[in-house]
């Protein structure tokens, strides 16, 4: 069975020699050792100023939205994993689904003003793919509009964009370190700013709201595990190696494609990508759902990643999306993870190319 991914696991060993310091001190979570360790590895791997390790992507954007003091309509992107919209309304939110690009499929800014009314508090978007959003354009409409910016990274890890982490721009930036993605620590998730006070509010959210006897605000528990840690620290010296290996693999699929009338998102020039996923647009869904029919007769699941468009699912009262909608409908992502074999990418193609005969 070939899945559209496959979780990186460390040899054993080494994980195992992170995990032999727990037994000494029982000390397994509560922002212990380990979690300090990969957060201060983090901070200096990304070069960012504030960085919080969460249990997982989703927590990390529910305190985002609760930290930044949201209320009424958040401007979203429809184009995005489901968490992103469910998190706006698990936050007593609205979502407002503002339409995507054509080239990167992230946020169109230039149909972000339109969607503003007297209610917008924020703007939420998705580095979708590990894609930056226009990050000048959505900073000069958010200033002019008095709202907050969340740029949920959640599939961007390793990407900089002029040389820095992605995770600069937004008020705040969210990534999820669950074992589908591109660096996990099997779940968990982190939250960065620049905002030291925010940073401080965050802190305390994660945890409760309070320091040992003193009772500042309401909080949850967001905190990681000291296994989950180690697990970061010991995938977080590979991930360069991933993004080599990933890049070849799509070259190699790219190759073994382009014969076929497919389209792909454009890599912006200017960044350094981390091949998070390999998304191929068809040219209509059925050709897209014949190839997909034809690789799981081979016992190899692609994903409709992403699938459907946000402000089509049935609990929200979505605004038409048509460019959204359209990409949807189409998209299929082939697997990609590291150890994936390059035989197996050529198998894939091939089945690929039949649906189109
Ligand atoms: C994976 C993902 C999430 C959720 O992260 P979890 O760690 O699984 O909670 C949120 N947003 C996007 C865009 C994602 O891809």
């Amino acid at each position: 069975m070939i899945n559209v991914t496959k979780t990186f696991l460390p040899p054993l060993e080494e994980y195992t020699e992170k995990l032999k310091s727990i037994w000494g001190t029982s000390w397994v979570t509560n922002q212990g050792p380990l979690a300090e360790e990969l957060e201060r590895e983090l901070k200096e791997y990304l070069g960012v100023k504030n960085l919080l390790l969460v249990t997982n992507g989703t927590i990390a954007l529910q305190i985002a939205i609760k930290a930044l003091d949201l209320k009424g309509e958040i401007i979203t992107t429809p184009y995005s994993y489901v968490a992103t919209t469910t998190s706006i309304l698990w936050e007593n939110c609205t979502p407002v689904f503002c339409d995507i690009e054509d080239k990167t499929f992230c946020i169109d800014p230039d149909k972000i003003e339109s969607c503003i009314t007297e209610k917008t508090s924020a703007i939420l978007a998705t580095f979708v793919y590990g894609f930056p959003c226009d990050f000048k354009k959505i900073r000069s409409i958010a200033d002019k509009h008095n709202l907050k910016i969340i740029y949920d990274g959640a599939q961007a890890f390793g990407v900089k964009v002029g040389g820095k982490s992605i995770f600069n721009f937004g008020d705040i930036s969210t990534v999820s370190f669950h074992a589908t993605k591109l660096f996990h620590t099997i779940e968990g998730g982190a939250i960065i700013t620049d905002d030291d006070k925010l940073a401080e509010k965050i802190f305390l959210y994660r945890a409760f709201g309070h320091l040992d006897d003193d009772y500042f605000t309401i909080g949850i528990n967001g905190r990681t595990s000291e296994f989950n840690a180690a697990m970061g620290l010991c995938n977080l010296t590979r991930v360069k190696d991933f993004i080599t290996e990933r890049r070849e693999l799509s070259r190699l699929y790219k190759k073994f494609l382009s014969d076929l009338e497919l389209k792909y998102p454009q890599i912006p020039e200017n960044i350094e990508y981390n091949y998070s996923y390999f998304p191929v647009i068809f040219p209509t869904e059925e050709i897209m759902l014949d190839a997909k029919r034809k690789l799981a007769e081979n016992e190899i699941n692609p994903r409709r990643y992403f699938y459907p468009s946000l402000n089509k699912l049935p609990y929200v009262n979505g605004n038409n999306c048509p460019v959204s909608e359209n990409i949807a409908s189409r998209v299929l992502c082939l697997p990609l993870y590291s150890g994936l074999e390059q035989a197996t990418v050529k198998l894939i193609s091939q089945i690929v190319n039949k649906s189109f005969k």
